[in-house]
Parts: C-alpha cells; structure tokens; sequence
C-alpha cells in the first residue's frame, strides 16, 4: 500500500472543496456568526500564514485559551497545518496552574479570548516562553492592554494569504495537539497527541455505533473545547462535512436547548451536570428537539435516572461513553448488541448506564488487587489500554512510569466486565470506599440516589472510621421543588432494597451544591474537606 500520513490537514481540505457550504454557527459574546466551510478554510489558511510569518516552527506549541467559537475552530486546524502543536488550555483551572502548564509546555504564542485577558496580564511576568499575545475578539479595535506584542485576530489575518498550503511533509506521528489533564492532585498531566492519533480517532467517531457522525448532522459540542478537544468532535465534524455549532461563553442550559432548537443539532456532547442542566430547562420549558437523534455523554458517570429521563420523556436517544485525557478520549461506548432488544427495559438500562463496549482499534485488560489479569466479570480491577489513540508517556514528567507500564496506560479506574462485554467503572481508585475490608462504589449510591425523583444531584465520598477504616456519606443537592420535603430517611428508604446494609450511607447532607472541577465532575477531594469540617463541627 502507498504509505501516505494520516494527516489533520486534510480535513480542512475535504470540507473546502466537498462540502464548501455546510455551516460553522458561533455564539459570540456580539451574538451569532455563520460562515460556510468555503470561508472557514479561507480563514483558516489565513491564520495559518500569519502564525507562520510570526515565526513559529514546527513542533513549536501555540496556547489557546477560549470558548467554543469559530476562531478557536480555526485555530484547531491553522496550528497543526502550518506543523506547530495546538495546545488547548484549560480556562477553569487556578492562575498557578495555567502558568504551570504555560511554561512546561513552553507555548509560544498564547491565542485567548477577551474574558482571559485580564487573567493573563496578571500572570505574564511569570511567562518565560511566550513572544506574542493573539487575542480572539470580535472588537476590530483592541482594549487597552498591558500583553505585548499583542495581536487583534481579525487585524492579524486581514492580511494573511487564504490561499496558504498547509504543511505535507510531516511524519503523521508528528505531534498536533496538546492537552494537560486537571490533576486532582499535583501539577496536571501534559499529553501530546499525533496527527496519526486524531485521524485514526475521528473515523471512530463516524462509525455507526459510536457516534456515526456524517455529513447529515449539526453537531454541537458543548464539552469545552479545551477538554480533550471537544472530544474530538470538531475534528470529525469538520472531516466529514457536519454542520459544526459552537455555543460560546457563558452558556445556561437555556442557551444550550435554545441552539439546540434554533439550529436544529442532531448530536451534541457534554458531560453529565449538563444533561442534568437541559433536563431540568427541557420539563420546565416547552421546546421541540425532535431532530437531536443523539446525546452524547461521558467524563463522569451518566446516571441511569438521567439517561431515561432523556429517552422516555424526551424521546432523545443517550449514549454513555468513556474516555479520558490520555485516550484521545473514545474508547467505550454503550450501543446495545441486537441481542440486547428483546430484554427488559430496566435490564436495558442498566446496560446503558454502564459505559460500554470497547470500540474497535483499542485493546483493554483488567488488573486485579494482587496484579492478576481478572477474567471473571464479578470482581473489580483496575481498567488498562492500549491502542494507537492511547498515549504512551506524559509530556516531559516522571509521572510517566507510574501510569504507563509495560506498555499498557495504567487508567486509574476500577472496573467490571459482564458477560456481555460491557465495561461498568466502579470507581476512580483514590474514591473507591474501602468499607471493613470489602469494597463500596461511591459511582453506585450516587446513582441510585439520582434515580429519585427529588434529587438533583449526588456525590458520595469516604469519611475515616474507626471501626471500619472508611465509611460512605452522601452529598445531595435536592430538586427546587423538593427542598425542605425530604429526607434523609426518605432517601435511606428508596437505597434499602437495592443495597446490602453496609453500603448504605452512614449520613446524608443536604447541600444547595456540590463541587465541581473545571470540567464539571464532582470535586470530591474539596467535598471531603467540607463534610470532614461539616461532620467534626
Ligand atoms: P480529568 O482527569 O482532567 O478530570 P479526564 O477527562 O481525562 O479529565 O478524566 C478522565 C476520567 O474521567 C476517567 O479516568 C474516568 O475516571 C472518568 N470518566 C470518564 N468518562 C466516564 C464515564 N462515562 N463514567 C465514569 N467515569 C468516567
């Protein structure tokens, strides 16, 4: 066969010529923009030859920090193209850790929204690789600032050349992209990703049973642009010629089910406090989202309650999904086998709620307490993968050898596996409860605690015990309309007959919310310190 490298470049240009009009839609802070994929490309190319002209090499990493918005689309494909690394950046993560992961990538050229400008002017003393500020503003004028040099983006490529060629000659294991995962511990993570790597990713996003993304769909990812790139969706989409829209700064769920309606999206993607936000605007409101043939959700669990919710209220398919920064992210999906139809629809559920089946081109084996491979789908072990969207190091850190052995990405999340194939994650490793020797899954009691009909959220974590190590506490954030109408009691009641009395929380705390990291998973280590002080006060 003719070896010719999987490139992301060839996406744009795919889009330019196939499918010149389908349309990138972009909720700035001005309002909507639209462009078709002619000017996008043309627009792209012109980012790229002024990137180029302010003379960053291949290799070389170009931050961005920003919303979902057409700009930083452009980026995504203007970086790779003229060879250089799109480092997406975290916009929610502390000032501290954006300069860390700044420097220790090495970023030359930071691209950032107007909203992170004043961040940035705070830390730029404390810069030491960065020789140019580009900021994605609407203004054609820019605000006063102290970053310098400092680039309008729609100035700076006014000038560029929109008949720019991108980059050929580059070995598709070529880095492209850049991600930092947010440690919930330490400095966070950097992973680069290839060429190779995206490509191979975003054909698995087309498949008929992931995501079968094609050009008949208007795709919106609402997961951030800077988590893991969006999943991988503003690749795919571009590819193969969806419309693309991309719902901006500051949304509510009342923006997000407006677009949704407003644009007519047929798959969108976001983490389970989302769809927990659309739902709630979905019962209150009166919309029609008859053409979303497709949610997508992963990062953390997808409760059950929530993923019917979604089918049998709405009529919207769900797909639980799983990844992590590392991954590139897919690597589970829960599409259930034909043989799954004629099951019960809570048997049906439960399949659903886990996070699925491996999708093809990755390999997975679990390891159990004492190192063994587990074969038997009743016991739990740690979840680890290989694959060629799998990375194989963090990007310069000795934490490398501690999650990537033997060729195989160490995950950190413990798993079962059914007869079905199916992957359920039982838990984080560091959240699992160690209860009087046995095991108790945090992910199990939030979910059941969610299938009921007051809560709206759940996080269970372990306190310190004397007698049995560690015990369970709930944490739960009741709907409005419940407030101050149920109980604890209430809420022990309905866990009763689905667990053994041990797992049952030994306290629920009623709380207006629950911590959530940057990418909106419940902060459970900032929870702990809260209930340690709520429970010892
Ligand atoms: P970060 O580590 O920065 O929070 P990642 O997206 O890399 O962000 O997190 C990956 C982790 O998220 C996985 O290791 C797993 O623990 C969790 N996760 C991802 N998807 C799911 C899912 N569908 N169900 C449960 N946990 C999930």
């Amino acid at each position: 066969m003719l070896d010719t490298p999987l490139l992301v470049t060839q996406m744009v240009e795919r889009a330019e010529t196939l499918f010149p009009k389908k349309m990138v839609v972009s909720r700035t802070s001005t309002g909507i923009q639209r462009f078709t994929y002619r000017q996008f490309g043309e627009r792209t190319r012109k980012l790229a030859s002024v990137l180029n002209k302010l003379g960053v090499n291949k290799g070389e990493r170009i931050g961005t920090l920003g919303w979902n918005h057409h700009r930083h689309l452009e980026a995504y494909f203007a970086i790779p193209g003229i060879g250089a690394v799109l480092h997406t950046i975290n916009i929610r993560l502390s000032p501290e850790q954006i300069v860390y992961i700044i420097n220790h990538a090495e970023d030359k050229i930071l691209m950032i929204d107007d909203d992170f400008v004043p961040l940035i002017e705070k830390v730029k003393d404390k810069l030491t690789s960065v020789k140019a500020f580009i900021v994605m503003t609407d203004q054609k004028e820019l605000p006063e600032t102290s970053l310098s040099p400092v680039y309008s983006y729609e100035e700076l490529i006014k000038d560029g050349d929109g008949n720019f060629t991108f980059v050929t000659d580059l070995d598709e294991n070529a880095p492209a992209g850049m991600c930092y995962t947010s440690a919930t511990t330490g400095n966070p993570k950097g992973v680069l990703y290839s060429h190779r790597a995206i490509v191979l990713h975003s054909l698995i996003l087309g498949l008929a049973d992931t995501g079968a993304i094609s050009e008949q769909d208007t795709v919106m990812p609402i997961v951030p642009m800077f988590h893991v790139n969006a999943w991988g969706l503003p690749f795919a989409s571009v590819w193969f010629g969806s419309n693309i829209v991309l719902p901006g700064p500051f949304f509510t769920p009342k923006i997000l089910v407006e677009l949704l309606e407003s644009e007519k999206v047929t798959i969108s993607a976001g983490v389970p406090t989302i769809w927990l936000g659309v739902a709630k605007e979905l019962e209150e409101g009166n919309y029609d989202l008859s053409h979303v043939r497709a949610v997508l959700c992963g990062g953390s669990a997808a409760p059950k309650g929530l993923i019917k919710t979604f089918e049998k209220k709405f009529n919207i398919p769900f797909m639980h999904a799983y990844g992590m920064t590392e991954t590139t992210p897919l690597v589970l999906a829960a599409k259930l086998k034909s043989e799954h139809e004629d099951l019960p629809e809570e048997e049906r559920y439960d399949l659903k709620a886990k996070q699925g089946i491996l999708v093809p081109g990755i390999q997975m084996k679990v390891i159990g307490q004492n190192g063994e491979v587990v074969r038997d789908g009743r016991e739990i072990g740690e979840l680890c993968l290989r694959g060629p969207w799998i990375a194989s190091e963090y990007y310069k850190d000795e934490r490398t050898k501690e999650a990537f052995k033997d060729g195989w990405l160490h995950t950190g999340d413990v798993v079962t596996v059914d007869e079905h194939g199916f992957v359920k994650i039982v838990d984080r490793t560091k959240d699992l409860i160690k209860s009087g020797g046995e095991w108790i899954s945090s992910v199990d009691i939030e979910n059941a605690l969610m299938a009921h009909e007051a809560v709206f959220e759940a996080a269970v974590i372990a306190v310190p015990h004397e007698k049995w190590q560690e015990r369970p506490v709930a944490c739960v954030v009741l709907k409005d309309a419940y407030k101050d109408k149920v109980t604890k009691e209430d809420l022990l009641e309905f866990l009763r007959p689905q667990f053994a009395k041990w797992w049952l929380p030994d306290e629920i705390i009623f709380m207006d919310e629950i911590p959530k990291t940057s990418v909106g998973k419940f902060l459970k280590r900032a929870l702990r310190d809260q209930v340690k002080g709520m429970l010892s006060g």
